[in-house]
């Protein structure tokens, strides 16, 4: 579904990917692993066209997507959850939801809506509250529904457990398995989280200092001696 071929993007004259290669195949959950700074949000950033690789290629379903406009990328199926949720804080949750589905022109979006209240109860009782008024774990949850409100093919999440309570942080990636199994969305997840991300992911990318360094079914990397010692604390 999703090829990144030797991509490098640089800040200025800092380089922060260095040939990047990776694929992610269509119901896959591929997750991203990497200490601070190690660049996965740059890759997440990216693959959604947000920053721009000087080279390489990003090839989703067949269409070489680098150099493509964000909005046309995620009209392509494409949906980015940015690290620090960034939901509208003025406005409701039905309004942040609704500005999910703004390159939508089909009939399905209050139906849609209404999946993602059933996934989150919780943003249902808060429909009419304003983002910002949201706890950490709620803003997830809604960045996260926004996202799907685009009826994505591909979900990139950047780091969902930020910051958030251990019993949040369940709910959420339960929810995320969910979305895979039930329907069938392919989840690109970065998480500093090794642990969990690795428990919720088929297969595991390592990433140091901008490149990736190691790659593996995530039952390999769990037990994955250098894994265990730099990643999981054990
Ligand atoms: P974190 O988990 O802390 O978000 P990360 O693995 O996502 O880390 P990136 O945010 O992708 O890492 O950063 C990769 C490298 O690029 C780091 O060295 C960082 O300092 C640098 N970098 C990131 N954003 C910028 C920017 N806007 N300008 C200059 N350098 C940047």
């Amino acid at each position: 579904m999703l090829r990144l071929e030797n991509i490098n993007t640089f800040y200025g004259n800092i380089q922060a990917l260095k040939n990047i290669t990776m694929e992610i195949n269509e119901g896959e959950i591929i997750t991203l692993i990497g200490a601070n700074g190690a660049g996965k949000t740059t890759t997440l950033m990216t693959i959604s066209g947000i920053i721009a690789s000087k080279s390489g290629k990003i090839v989703f379903n067949g269409t070489d997507i680098n150099g493509i406009s964000p909005e046309k990328i995620v009209a392509m199926g494409l949906s980015h959850v940015p690290e620090g949720r960034r939901i509208f804080p003025q406005l409701t949750v039905l309004e942040n939801l609704e500005m999910g589905a703004y390159l939508r022109k089909d009939k399905e979006i209050r139906s849609d809506m209404e999946y993602v209240f059933d996934l989150f109860p919780i943003l249902k009782k808060r429909k009419t509250q304003t983002g910002g008024t949201l706890s950490g774990g709620e803003q997830q949850m809604l960045a996260i529904s926004r996202a799907l409100m685009t009826r994505p093919k591909l979900l990139l999440l950047d780091e969902p457990s930020l910051g958030l309570a251990p019993l949040i942080i369940k709910q959420i990636f339960e929810i995320i398995t969910k979305i895979n199994n039930e329907n069938g969305t392919t989840v690109f997840l970065v998480e500093q989280n090794a642990n969990l991300a690795l428990k919720c992911a088929h297969r595991g990318y390592v990433m140091e200092n901008g490149e990736i360094i190691l790659s593996d079914t995530t039952d390999k990397l769990l037990s994955n001696p250098e894994v265990k010692k730099a990643y999981l604390g054990i």
